[in-house]
């Protein structure tokens, strides 16, 4: 079996134990799974500290969000009703959910100075997969990189 030293954990474990990185020298990811595992998940608490941060600053975001979303929402009403997407997506905890993200990107631009812009992980109208405006399928970027991401990422993901 070939092993390898995961950078973060500094365990040598069993290269399966590692995610496949075609951009790395031997093709793996630098940090092991379960590395990685706890970083989203120490990240997740974070982002979640921030967003009750934020939404307590900013109480009457999730109406304007609303408003700004009314398009989508109207829109995901009528393919609920015709049977094509999952009904789940409109509760309260989805549109909570979805309103961090829009907070978070709203507040790295502001902390970072950076742009930030929410996409969808699947494109809401891509040609081979239809993604849904859920808190599932939105993803923070750099809008430097959104404007490049493409198609690749979807490969890449898939
Ligand atoms: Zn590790």
């Amino acid at each position: 079996m070939t092993t390898k030293t995961c950078n973060t954990c500094t365990t040598e474990k069993d290269t399966t134990e590692f995610n496949k990185r075609a951009a790395s020298k031997d093709g793996l990811n630098a940090r092991c799974k379960s590395c990685i595992a706890d970083y989203r998940a120490s990240r997740k608490e974070a982002i979640a500290e921030t967003n009750a941060k934020w939404s307590k600053k900013n109480p009457t975001y999730k109406k304007k969000w609303r408003e700004a979303h009314a398009g989508y929402m109207a829109e995901h009403r009528s393919r609920t009703r015709a049977g094509l997407a999952s009904p789940k997506w409109l509760d309260e905890v989805a549109i909570s959910e979805m309103q961090s993200v829009y907070a978070k990107a709203h507040l790295w631009t502001q902390e970072t100075g950076e742009s930030y812009e929410v996409d969808h992980i699947v494109p809401l109208n891509g040609d081979t997969a239809c993604g849904l405006h859920t808190p599932d399928n939105l993803m923070i970027l750099p809008r430097a990189i959104n404007r490049r991401k493409g198609a690749t990422l979807l490969q890449e993901d898939a």
